[in-house]
């Protein structure tokens, strides 16, 4: 008998099977496919980190994820969170209100005139104020569950079997049944962090609760190549006409320097089986149109497309609940990544110390009634 079963070993099953194995506790993760397959939401090599947030929970919840980036960089000894501070801009993304809010979770920002931040960053045009802040940077998510599940393997002694599908679990008076297609195991709690499967497998896990609504949606990136390699791309969120993101590519778009900008906006309606994988034209369009308008120091040709997928609850919070002896957890809503080793701790939380669930992320809350 386990400790904890972690179902899912993407970014969130990681960080659990992490928390959960440094406090002592015995946990055996299960994953459907291979190890940092394409098929989910944490693969690729960047994700955006930032603690200017508007909200003061989720402004909490980066701060503490920032601290823990570092515990585990220190505990792997692999370099996960790079630091380029973040810009936002654009009249629907509000700097000016989102500076007060900014400034009202103590994080440090500034406010600058378009004119002064195209001195600082003259491969970029702004439309309008911009806010920057410079405890923002790049998260390196692959890397960041290897680093985990060696931490937790190598370390604290948790087991991960790939390649191993849980097709339901059932809770009686000591523990979880897990059924996989690989056998069946046994665990005090169950930790169900399955990503954009999480509508197909929670019904077969908790048969009378209400299930949670989510949304899962392909969302596309796109990348465009640096026309000088040595400018200092600091990460960036603009809302305008669409909401899109951009930073570095990491080694997602090949050796060269490159720039990863996708489109936040919902995307097409798709479930992890039924979607094609290919990014759409009217997303290309809309992304290089903006390249060419606003990011002058990159060359407005994409060299690569890639598709991923979001889970998106109605209001974008996070799903962290316990019922019974299983905890939910879907943190994701296409902004996830930086908070993961914090959403580990919440999980460990839940599942360990029965520990109260925040509010916004009750299963009541988003559930479909
Ligand atoms: C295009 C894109 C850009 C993003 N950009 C950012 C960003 O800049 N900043 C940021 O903070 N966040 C970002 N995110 C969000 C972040 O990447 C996600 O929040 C995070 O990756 C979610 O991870 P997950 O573990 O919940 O899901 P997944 O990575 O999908 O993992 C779920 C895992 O569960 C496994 N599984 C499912 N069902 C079963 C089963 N029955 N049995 C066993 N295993 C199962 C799956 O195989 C999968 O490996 C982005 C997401 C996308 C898609």
């Amino acid at each position: 008998m386990y400790d904890a079963i972690v179902i899912g070993a993407g970014l969130t099953g990681s960080s659990a099977a992490w928390a959960l194995s440094r406090r002592g506790r015995s946990v055996l993760l299960l994953e459907a496919n291979d190890l940092n397959h394409t098929l989910g939401s944490s693969h690729g090599t960047s994700r955006i980190f930032r603690t200017a947030l508007a909200s003061p929970l989720y402004a909490a919840m980066a701060g503490r994820a920032q601290r823990l980036w570092t515990e585990l960089e220190d505990e792997s000894g692999t370099g996960l969170l790079r630091y380029t501070g973040a810009l936002d801009f654009g009249e629907a993304r509000r700097p000016g209100e989102l500076h007060r809010a900014v400034v009202a979770n103590n994080v440090a920002c500034e406010l600058l005139s378009p004119e002064a931040a195209q001195e600082r960053w003259p491969f970029f045009r702004f439309p309008t104020q911009v806010l920057f802040h410079p405890q923002a940077g790049v998260v390196n998510p692959e890397a960041a569950i290897r680093a985990m599940l060696s931490v937790a393997t190598g370390r604290y002694g948790a087991e991960v079997r790939t390649n191993t599908r849980v097709l339901k679990a059932r809770e009686d008076s000591d523990g979880v049944h897990v059924e996989t297609d690989g056998g069946t195991f046994r665990a005090r709690s169950l930790i169900v962090a399955a990503g954009p499967w999480l509508p197909e497998i929670l019904p077969e896990i908790l048969t009378e609760a209400p299930q949670p609504e989510v949304r899962v949606t392909e969302q596309n990136v796109f990348h465009f190549r640096q026309s000088r390699a040595g400018d200092e791309w600091p990460v960036f969120v603009y809302k305008g006409h669409a909401q899109l993101f951009g930073l570095p590519s990491g080694g997602d778009a090949g050796p060269e320097p490159a720039i990863k900008v996708g489109r936040h906006d919902p995307g097409k309606r798709v479930t992890p089986s039924h979607r094609d994988g290919v990014p759409t034209e009217e997303n290309r369009e809309l992304i290089t149109r903006f390249v060419e308008e606003w990011l002058p120091g990159l060359e407005p040709r994409s060299i690569r497309g890639d598709a991923c997928l979001y889970t998106t609850t109605s209001n974008d919070d996070f799903i962290l609940d316990r019922i019974g002896r299983t905890v939910v957890a879907s943190p994701c809503s296409g902004q996830g990544a930086k908070f993961m080793p914090a959403v580990g701790e919440a999980i460990a939380d839940l599942a360990t110390e029965n520990a109260p669930t925040e509010e916004a992320f009750a299963l009541m809350a988003h559930a479909q009634l």
